[in-house]
């Protein structure tokens, strides 16, 4: 017979590479079900799910990690159940930050700039640099073990789905639903370009609160303003004041001047000014804040831009003009003090928006850009959450949404870069009209001229990846795969890009396929450090998925994420924990090596056809609960509580409880042998399935062996219909109880109390481990089933198996014992000489006190609502709690009697 050896211990970095291969190659990450092959079945509902595209530029950080292992649990959990999984990976082009970062390598390497360039050989330059080192953001996404179709891997500049973007805006154009014009976006001096709100990040700093003079035109009266940015005075248009603000009012409709330039501009009365903050009176710059803009549109006033895109002043400044905005501020206030229009300043605590590349103050400014109108785009994104055909988990984001949306302003789509998708707006320098058009055009539209150049912008990079789900899979071509894996099943993200991307995809889902594209939003937190602080490099708490990886293996790092996780809750992370999976890693492979080995001491087949012991019994009632509980978690999406059971069960019930007595069991041999390594091999194949979508590597590794060697053995019919690789074993089948489950579940908890019990009074009275002692043991109804398990009592519990005595009753104590009281069992142990008396009383005067408190609780739960109120089992249970307890009492009063 062959001998099977597992290796002493995990080695996870030379086993997570093979068993990633052997997937791969074994077309395992391939649907089973494909479109593109003659036997397919289109009556078959296939499960698919997008990936979030990582950045190009990206290097592997915990959100990733966290995404990719949720997202990998799901389609291997759909995968074993034989469901045909798609899940599509691939990239984002990220324009700004891989713009920033090719420009930034230029200038160290080269000591050229974008500009010195040219645009055409930038952007070859930047595909060269994709090309090169593109693949580390998805090759680190393979470490953690995804299982994605790398066959069917997409990048959104690529041909297919820059044919996507190109037909999603010129059928927006047609439509009317795309405008250019000017209008107030988020600026980046540094950067010279619109970003969108999620490249702002706003910090809380210390800034300066200036306070000055408004002066009436022909007046000695002046209106005291203060504002933070008095630079921003150069495209003042108006004063406000709250109507109803008794010391202004007599000035509404007159003018005033501004500093320093002269300019005429009206005081008016709008009920957005607060007239707590500040003077009470607000200087409207509409050219350069969003709320003065507003306020500007209600009352029809003109908008000055005072700033260049480099944040310099420009012409509107007068004498200002050609000053950067920190120097002109402090000029303007010099001259304004010199001029005696300066009242006082204060320093002052405030938000400031900064960009999350550069590090600047982003200045919002009015510039000429693209948008899109959002309205009916909105509503019906509005419409497909409300009427359910989208499912937000959990519920509570649906709100968040519906906000989000409700509020919606226009979307502004262009960007002043280089890479990325580029407008497909062609200008008439002829008759000086303007045409979107699908394919290049070599002449203008509208007048046939060829003097036509294309938009010098691209769009911002959500336009393309708001198509992801259905540009991957060949729209706006009805390709195979588009037909049959969409709209897709899941979009699983992190609850912070809700609005930048999910959002969109649903509103892009409806308006260019008609179809929701996809039917569930699932939201993760985000991971914080051990103390729930947010990681960041400033901080130093970052954890590095890598090196978490490199040191205590993938395994480890995913079990934590998704046992740490729940949905739409940031979570805690800590490296103890994972330390604390790496260990687990560890225990099933010590369990495996054990069964295994136990399987290869079977010689032949059985004699006979034993019944099954208790603890047989029992381990198979619990796997069976474990398999239906799991199952239930997982269809609500509690894949984090679901792990923690199949965890506690592996960890506890089956290595701890179990394998001990299976030792005993195995040592009977024959029959008795047999049946305990079939139990064995089947606990543990279930058990490694359960555990394959939270821990892959060691999972696939331990199963490969446990079926070679079950193949190779007496149990070999056992494994007849095993496929070869786990990753496609079938998933355990849920099913229900056949009456006989609580029985004995009931009977090894009582044995397992008792074990329990006389273990910590062995401790507590520093009983030598190897030390067999005798005991009786009084067990009233029970005590022919504790008599049945003496050989599991006597091994578990350190006891001499030839002195156990078994009664039912017992008329007197029997001298010199200690006595332990579980339920209604009493157990005595011939201590004496070794237990301290006095002692032995406080130990039993404690329990006591244990027990009463219990009794006191369960009354107080009994009498109160609870009682009426709660499931009928759920009360009976915690009756039945309350006379065991009450049993329990009732002994140990006995005992401190005699
Ligand atoms: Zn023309």
């Amino acid at each position: 017979m062959t001998k099977h050896t597992l290796p002493k211990a995990y080695d996870f970095k030379a086993t997570e590479s093979r068993i990633y291969e052997m997937w791969e190659k074994g077309g395992y990450f391939k649907p089973w079900n494909d479109p593109n092959q003659p036997d397919f079945d289109p009556s078959v509902k296939p499960f698919v799910i997008s990936i979030p595209p990582p950045n190009v530029t990206g290097e592997l950080h915990l959100g990733h990690a966290m995404f990719v292992s949720m997202e990998d649990l799901m389609i291997r959990y759909q995968r074993m159940k034989g469901v045909p999984t798609l899940w599509v990976p691939g990239s984002d082009h990220a324009g700004i930050a891989t713009q920033l970062m090719v420009e930034r390598n230029l200038l160290r390497t080269e000591e050229v700039t974008r500009e010195e360039l040219g645009r055409e050989e930038f952007v070859r330059r930047t595909w060269e640099w994709k090309k090169k080192y593109g693949s580390m953001i998805t090759n680190q996404i393979r470490r953690l073990g995804a299982s994605c179709d790398w066959d069917r891997e997409r990048f959104t500049l690529d041909d297919g789905l820059s044919v996507a973007v190109r037909e999603a805006f010129v059928h927006l154009y047609e439509k009317g639903l795309i405008y250019r014009g000017p209008r107030l976006i988020n600026w980046s001096p540094g950067l010279k370009t619109a970003v969108s709100d999620l490249e702002v990040e706003y910090s809380e700093e210390d800034a300066t609160l200036y306070y000055f003079k408004y002066m009436l035109k022909d007046s000695e009266e002046y209106i005291p303003v203060a504002t933070i940015r008095p630079e921003t005075i150069l495209g003042d248009t108006a004063v406000a004041v709250h109507p109803e603000d008794e010391r202004f009012q007599k000035y509404i409709g007159q003018q005033v001047i501004v500093p320093m330039l002269g300019r005429e501009i009206p005081v008016i009365a709008d009920e957005y000014v607060s007239r707590e903050f500040g003077t009470g009176a607000l200087k409207v710059t509409p050219g350069h804040d969003p709320n003065d803009y507003a306020i500007a549109e209600r009352h029809n006033l003109p908008i000055i831009s005072m700033l260049d895109n480099a944040a310099r002043v420009n012409e509107n400044g007068g004498p200002y003009a050609g000053l950067d905005r920190f120097e002109a501020r402090k000029k303007l206030w010099d001259d304004m003090k010199a001029a005696g229009l300066v009242l006082k300043t204060e320093p002052y605590h405030t938000t400031i928006p900064r960009s999350q590349r550069g590090g600047e103050i982003i200045e919002p400014m009015i510039s000429t850009q693209w948008f899109v109108k959002m309205d009916s785009l909105a509503a019906a994104g509005l419409e497909a959450v409300k009427d359910g055909r989208i499912k937000i988990v959990p519920e509570r984001f649906a709100k968040v949404y519906y906000n989000w949306l409700e509020n919606i302003q226009d979307w502004c789509i262009s960007r002043q870069l280089w890479w990325g998708h580029r407008i497909p707006v062609w200008y008439c320098d002829e008759c000086g009209q303007q045409s979107a058009a699908r394919e290049d055009p070599t002449a203008c539209a509208h007048c046939g001229s060829r003097e036509i150049h294309q938009d010098p912008d691209v769009l911002d990079t959500w336009f393309s990846s708001g198509l992801w789900p259905f540009s991957t899979l060949g729209w706006p071509e009805e390709t195979p795969d588009y037909k049959y894996f969409y709209p897709t099943s899941i979009m699983e993200t992190g609850y912070d890009i809700l609005f930048f991307w999910v959002a969109r995809m649903i509103m892009d889902g409806l308006e260019f396929t008609g179809q929701v594209p996809f039917h569930t939003v699932y939201l993760h937190g985000l991971i914080r450090d051990e103390n729930g602080k947010k990681m960041s490099k400033t901080s130093g708490n970052v954890i590095d998925p890598l090196t978490v990886m490199d040191e205590l293996g993938t395994d480890a790092l995913r079990f934590t994420l998704l046992v740490g996780a729940t949905p739409g809750n940031d979570m805690n992370l800590s490296l103890k924990k994972v330390e604390a999976n790496r260990n687990f890693a560890n225990k099933v492979w010590n369990a495996t090596r054990f069964i295994i080995a136990g399987i290869d001491t079977l010689q032949a087949g059985p004699s006979a056809d034993p019944a099954w012991t208790l603890a047989d019994s029992w381990i198979w009632a619990r796997l069976q609960q474990l398999v239906r509980d799991v199952e239930r978690l997982f269809q609500n999406f509690q894949y984090g509580e679901a792990g923690r059971q199949i965890y506690d069960f592996f960890w506890s019930d089956f290595a701890d409880w179990y394998l001990e007595i299976a030792k005993l069991q195995l040592n009977q041999g024959d029959a008795r042998a047999f049946y305990t390594a079939q139990t064995l091999a089947r606990v543990l194949d279930t058990s490694l399935r359960l555990l394959h979508p939270f821990t892959p590597f060691v999972t696939e590794e331990l199963w490969g062996h446990l079926r070679q060697t079950v193949l190779d053995s007496p149990l070999k019919d056992l494994a007849a219909d095993w496929p070869e690789a786990l990753i496609v074993a079938p998933w355990p089948e849920p099913h229900g109880e056949e009456g006989w489950e609580a029985g004995k579940t009931a009977d090894f908890v009582l044995i397992q109390d008792a074990v329990r019990a006389i273990r910590n009074l062995r401790a507590e009275q520093n009983v030598q481990p190897a030390r067999r002692i005798p005991a009786i043991l009084v067990g009233g109804d029970q005590s022919n089933t504790l008599q049945e398990q003496s050989a599991v009592i006597a091994a578990l519990a350190g006891l001499d198996e030839q002195n156990l005595e078994f009664h039912k009753t017992l008329a007197e104590k029997p001298e010199g014992s200690v006595a332990l009281v579980v339920g209604a069992v009493e157990i005595f142990l011939p201590l004496a000489g070794m237990v301290d008396l006095a002692e032995e009383q406080a130990r039993l005067q404690k329990e006591l006190a244990e027990a009463e408190s219990q009794i006191a609780r369960l009354e107080k739960l009994l009498s109160s609502d609870f009682a009426t109120k709660a499931p009928e089992q759920v009360v009976q249970k915690e009756r039945e709690k309350l006379a065991a307890f009450q049993e329990t009492a009732e002994k140990i009063r006995a005992q401190l009697q005699g």
